[in-house]
């Protein structure tokens, strides 16, 4: 009898024992799970899935495969430049196939034994893993990339083990990404124009002031080109306003070609760009605008298959250094409008430096 009472407890230890971990296990998921839906944005998201995951489950690695056949995620993350350390752990493709070919069409989460031949797109660092769980990130019924999860432990991950945790783990991770990938585009509209595609002024008005600290901080110089169109209502008189519109988006087509990735540069309003040029001295910021003049002047301006015109540009240039009377973005900024209009007095299609 005592003996009996003994395995009965011993049976029930091990049930309390399952149940506990299951408990831990539960707020453990909840914890990570509340972690996802709190992140602020896609890098955070990222940084959660990439760097916390892993060892909150006790795994051997985590990838995450996206679609990205537009370079969309790509350039949205370029700007927050992102950890050498998620290169191998943050995977593109721009090909659905490379992602569908390890899904049934249920595009329900796959386990099985890590094979290298089939699995080494997936875990390109080549960690000795032994078991994988493959989960498919599906959005609205389309396959937007695979969260990727690897263990050295053979037994961790098995094709007969019921998925419905990884399952909702999955479900709850495509939403966030696709919920950031939304938020982020909205936020890059509203610093975009949308006629030339590059930076508008409120996105200008914020770089300008980070530019200036910046610059300030480290004793370096900071130049700001403003450059205006000449006699731009004439292109809109003679030849329509849609001329005039695929002229200006040439235009900014060409100064950003020109620019170093360091260099911002917006369409300040109407006919009018601005650039600053980080750690430019005002000698070198009158070559780069002498340049950019120059090569405005000697592009033709297709606006029809028959029509081509020529257009000009003023600019106004202004250096803040150490020793000088800018000190700030306004002061800046007001001091290269003022120098452009000094080159449209001079007669136009020329660059203005104050002395
Ligand atoms: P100036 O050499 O003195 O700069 O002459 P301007 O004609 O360029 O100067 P003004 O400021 O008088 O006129 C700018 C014109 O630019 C007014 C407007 O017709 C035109 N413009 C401004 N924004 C746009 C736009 O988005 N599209 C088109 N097509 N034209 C624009
Ligand atoms: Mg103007
Ligand atoms: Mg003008």
């Amino acid at each position: 009898m005592p003996q009996d009472v003994e395995i009965l407890q011993a049976k029930l230890d091990t049930l309390i024992r399952i149940a506990k971990n299951n408990e831990r296990k539960q707020t453990n998921f909840q914890e990570y799970e509340l972690n996802l839906l709190n992140s602020s944005g896609l890098f955070d998201l990222l940084s959660i899935i990439l760097e916390q995951h892993q060892d909150r489950f006790q795994l051997s690695k985590v990838t995450l495969l996206l679609l990205d056949p537009e370079y969309e995620f790509q350039r949205l993350l370029d700007s927050s430049s992102p950890p050498t350390a998620w290169q191998d752990s943050l995977l593109f493709t721009d090909n659905e196939q490379a992602i569908s070919q390890y899904f049934t069409v249920l595009r329900k989460p796959r386990l099985s034994a890590f094979s290298t031949e089939q699995h080494q797109p997936l875990f390109p660092d080549n960690t000795e893993l032994h078991s994988v769980a493959l989960l498919p990130l599906v959005r609205q019924n389309k396959l937007i990339g695979s969260l990727n999860l690897g263990s050295r432990n053979p037994d961790r991950f098995q094709s007969n083990m019921a998925t419905q945790f990884l399952q909702h783990l999955a479900a709850v991770i495509s939403a966030c990404i696709e919920n950031a990938r939304l938020q982020e585009n909205i936020k890059q509209v509203g610093l975009r124009d949308p006629l030339t595609d590059i930076n508008n002024r409120r996105f200008f008005d914020q770089r300008i002031d980070e530019e200036t600290n910046k610059a300030l901080r480290n004793q370096q110089p900071l130049s700001c080109l403003f450059i205006d169109l000449d006699h731009f209502k004439q292109i809109n008189d003679t030849h329509g306003h849609q001329a005039g519109d695929s002229v200006l988006k040439r235009v900014a087509q060409l100064l950003n070609e020109a620019m170093r990735t360091s260099d911002v540069l917006a369409r300040y309003g109407g006919e009018e760009f601005v650039i600053l040029l980080a750690d430019t001295d005002a000698k070198s910021a009158y070559d780069i605008a002498e340049r950019l003049r120059q090569t405005t002047a000697n592009t033709d301006f297709d606006i029809d298959s028959s029509t081509s015109l020529k257009i000009t540009m003023s600019i106004g240039l202004a250096t803040m250094k150490a020793n000088t009377e800018i000190t700030t973005s306004q002061q800046l900024i007001d001091a290269a409008d003022q120098a452009v209009y000094a080159a449209k007095i001079a007669g136009r299609n020329r660059v203005h430096q104050p002395v």
